[in-house]
């Protein structure tokens, strides 16, 4: 026989929070849904591991959904679909809506670069008749994770002439890899007893590129001489063509199912391709939004967004600058009515180190997108913050549409923190909160994510859209 709940079950399901595993709340259906989602994400973390490869992905799957370059001065109808490419580094996509530009756009902003080792300037060296390249890592890796893993190199190489060599080695089966060596734990008894952030020094970063000697007698650094020789006839470049390239190493490991359930995935970089790629997906999906909507993908988010392809830079207010006067209003005007899902990843509560979060405001692996009101370190430094009338905003869409969320904090007040690109465009006088996906080892060379997290914000940014 069914018990009757008492007054006080009743009431605490009433006023009580409760969020719940995803697996719990959505159908079965979904589940199935989600899983197929994440075959293509898998495909685009594969493609994309890069800014560059991003961007080159992007276009071509927003050109096969009919977008087309944007054209300053155009006047543009609902439904209309354009991108700008910014120096292949990052990407805006647009998507016009029935409403008119005064009222404003929504924003999702996600950025596509991802912490990695590049080049040196000066990088070729040979020691003890071993062929090397110096580097200098990008953002805010443990140093002691990148030894001894497989490498894949990517970028450009920009000649003299403006000729750009296009690289990318050590993806295909077959490539050579490349790797970037430590000590053996036999002899390791000095390094073992540093400090963990000295174990590794930045200039012990040095990858391994050759051994074998040019056959020549006369000749010196006949290892670095053989190595540039077999670039010169691979990529037709010299040892001063490294000052004007953008060389990226990369682990070379592939995106792959995770788990005996295969719920998670594993793949370098899902900081932040995880929300460019939903964001993105959901942006492709768009049909004739009630408001335009408008898709950054930006760079260098993991240094500071600086410089022009990162989002301190004008290339987004220029762009709304553009599309208000063709439609006889002005950009300002635009952005202030504007709205923005700033869609960054947040750390997934890691049972392994839970001394780290504070369990009641972190976010949970599989228990949906994470809402983040506010990042930042040492009382809330260097944040924009989300206003309450925003947040609520947000609650309601995403609960409208089922999407599965909960809140999240990054790590215990005091403990660290960090930063995303909201504060930047908040600072356009844009409502702005942070949306994403829960991720287990941020930063490492190999990041997890849930699948079901990924397909609801995929769904969350959907809903934004409208
Ligand atoms: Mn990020
Ligand atoms: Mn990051």
């Amino acid at each position: 026989m069914k018990q009757e709940k008492t007054a006080g079950q009743t009431l605490r399901e009433t006023l009580f929070w409760e969020p719940k595993h995803a697996a719990e709340r959505i159908s079965e259906e979904e589940v199935q849904r989600a899983d197929a989602f994440c075959e293509d994400y898998k495909q685009f973390l594969d493609a994309a591991k890069t800014e560059r490869e991003a961007v080159c992905t992007a276009v071509k799957l927003a050109e096969a959904r009919g977008f087309v370059p944007y054209c300053v001065g155009q006047v543009y109808k609902a439904g209309d679909k354009v991108y700008l490419n910014n120096r292949g580094k990052s990407l805006l996509l647009a998507v016009f809506g029935e409403a008119p530009l005064q009222e404003g756009v929504n924003l999702l902003a996600a950025h596509i670069d991802s912490p990695r080792i590049d080049l040196k300037p000066r990088p070729v060296y040979e020691d003890n008749e071993i062929c090397y390249f110096k580097t200098h890592y990008y953002g805010g890796i443990k140093k002691y994770q990148w030894t001894a893993i497989p490498l894949s190199l990517h970028g450009v190489v920009v000649k003299r002439d403006g000729t750009v060599v296009e690289v990318k080695l050590g993806e295909d089966a077959g490539d050579p890899l490349f790797v970037i060596t430590d000590l053996l734990p036999h002899l390791a008894k000095d390094q073992m007893s540093k400090k963990m952030t000295e174990g590794v020094a930045g200039e012990a970063l040095n990858i391994l590129i050759g051994s074998r000697p040019f056959k020549d007698d006369a000749a010196s650094e006949k290892v670095k001489l053989n190595v540039l020789h077999l670039l010169q006839e691979k990529y037709g470049i010299d040892e001063a063509d490294f000052l004007s390239a953008e060389l990226e190493f990369t682990p070379a490991f592939s995106a792959r199912d995770v788990g005996f359930d295969r719920s998670m995935i594993g793949a370098y970089g899902h900081d932040d391709r995880v929300c460019a790629y939903t964001a993105l997906r959901a942006t492709l999906d768009a049909e004739k939004p009630a408001r335009t909507m408008v898709t950054i993908l930006a760079d260098k988010e993991e240094v500071g967004s600086n410089g022009n392809t990162g989002m301190q830079s004008s290339f987004l207010a220029y762009f709304i600058d553009d599309i208000a006067e063709a439609a006889g209003t002005k950009g300002r005007h635009v952005l202030s009515k504007s709205c923005c899902l700033s869609a960054d990843v947040n750390a997934a509560f890691d049972p392994s180190y839970p001394e780290v979060t504070e369990k009641r405001n972190t976010a949970l692996l599989n228990y949906g997108v994470v809402i983040t009101k506010y990042t930042g370190a040492r009382g809330k430094s260097d944040t924009s913050d989300a206003s309450a009338e925003y947040m609520a905003q947000i609650r309601r869409t995403l609960d409208d549409a089922n999407v599965v969320w909960q809140t999240g904090e990054l790590g215990k007040v005091d403990q660290g923190g960090g930063g995303t690109v909201a504060m930047y465009i908040a600072n356009l006088n844009v409502d702005t909160v942070d949306l994403g996906v829960p991720v287990l080892s941020m930063h490492s060379p190999y990041e997890v994510v849930a699948k079901l997290d990924v397909y609801m914000a995929y769904r969350a940014f959907l809903a934004f859209i409208g």
